[in-house]
């Protein structure tokens, strides 16, 4: 993004849409595409490209093709997956129906959570994380039991990057359990991680198109053969009647591009762009008194993810005063209507909240530059020590 005056720092927030992704998106288009349900060309056309675009996206998650669920981002795969497994152990009779996700899930999941609670009665309790953001293994295994339906632990957090011990937490869950069902919200992860090896145990996968450079409005959710999963969307019965609607080929085409490419190139983006992100880090500790990495050194958070803490900032005038430069961050939790909220993330992490009023989430992506960082070098400090002059 260093082509026009911004320098665009909010990979995590979404991913500008790759050329690459585009073409195929265009090509697909090329033609008139017909639904895929029905029998005559641009309909087989249509069919054609969809199923092979839903091979694609198994092979990267290292699935059967008949796991892959499309949706329509990231959102609805977690409310399908939380809810279609509570609702199907309702439905199914089950004396009890309980939930446990980690107190750092994403909205679409915690909020998901809520309404299992209130739409079906389901238990839910929260698991604990340490100082870095991390899950208690300990505290997960005491809140497992038989009742225990579904355990939601996320594979990288969208506001610190901190990527959990996925696999200790589906052996600590399995050890405990022989029936609870995992699900991951691999949203954020999809574009540096190898999620055939990350997620090959987890029951349930969440995938968004727009955050590894494919269509906004375009997901997927992986779900394996022998878990229940009742359907939030009822009508014709596509998606093995997982999901009616009619399906978004392009914007399956599109997916699967984007995940061809992140496939492709993970190993040496997540290199570079870890490099890029380790330069603005040492940049701002240097240059900025005050400034606190939310996470500890040592842990594993994803490449492109910094998120530090301004001592004495308040995170919305730095945002504006950034926005004002040319650089683009964000506070990493901001609801629909781009109010920033206390951050429950932070909150859950102990983090003080003097710190967490001057927290701020720059996340690199793959079209970052080394100019755009040391722009972001360049102006920072600058818009920091006018704030607090100002004060
Ligand atoms: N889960 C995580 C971890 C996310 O970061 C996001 C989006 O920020 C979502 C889910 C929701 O994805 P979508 O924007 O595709 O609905």
């Amino acid at each position: 993004m260093s082509a026009c005056a911004t320098t665009y720092l909010d990979h995590a927030a979404t991913t500008p849409l790759r050329s690459e992704v585009a073409d195929a998106m265009a090509e697909a288009r090329s033609i008139p595409l017909g639904n895929p349900t029905g029998s005559h060309r641009p309909a087989q056309r249509a069919r054609r490209l969809l199923e092979e675009s839903r091979d694609e996206v198994a092979a990267a998650l290292g699935r059967d093709p008949g796991d892959i669920i499309f949706t329509s981002g990231g959102t609805e795969s977690a409310n399908l997956a939380v809810l279609g497994t509570l609702g199907a152990a309702v439905a199914g009779g089950a004396a009890a129906v309980s939930v446990v996700s980690s107190s750092v899930e994403h909205p679409a999941v915690r909020e998901s959570c809520r309404a299992a609670v209130q739409l079906h009665g389901v238990n839910w309790c929260e698991l604990a994380v340490d100082h870095d953001g991390v899950v208690d293994l300990d505290a997960l295994a005491d809140l497992i039991d038989d009742s225990t339906t579904l355990i939601a632990v996320m594979l990288a957090n969208n506001e610190t990057g901190v990527v959990q011990p996925l696999g200790a937490v589906i052996e600590t869950v399995r050890a405990h359990s022989a029936t609870a069902r995992i699900f991951t919200d691999a949203v954020q992860a999809a574009t540096f991680m190898d999620l055939a090896s990350w997620t090959a145990e987890a029951d349930l996968v969440a995938l968004s198109a727009h955050k590894v450079g494919g269509p906004v409005g375009m997901g997927v959710l992986a779900v394996g053969p022998t878990t229940p999963l009742a359907p939030q969307h009822h009508g014709g019965g596509q998606e093995r009647e997982r999901r009616s609607g009619t399906q978004d080929v392009a914007g399956a085409v599109g997916l699967a591009a984007a995940l061809r490419l992140s496939v492709s190139e993970r190993r040496q983006a997540a290199r570079r762009v870890a490099a890029l992100r380790d330069r603005l880090a040492a940049g701002l500790l240097a240059s900025v008194a005050g400034t606190h990495r939310t996470v500890a050194a040592g842990v594993a958070i994803l490449p492109g993810h910094l998120h530090v803490c301004f001592e004495g900032i308040e995170r919305e005038e730095l945002l504006l005063a950034l926005s004002e430069r040319g650089i683009c961050a964000s506070g990493g939790s901001s609801c629909a209507s781009g109010a920033l909220e206390p951050s429950y993330v932070l909150a859950a992490m102990g983090v003080p909240d003097a710190l967490v009023r001057g927290a701020i989430r720059f996340t690199l992506g793959h079209d970052t530059t080394e100019a755009d960082v040391e722009r972001a070098l360049a102006t920072i400090p600058g818009a920091i020590a006018a704030l607090r002059h100002a004060h």
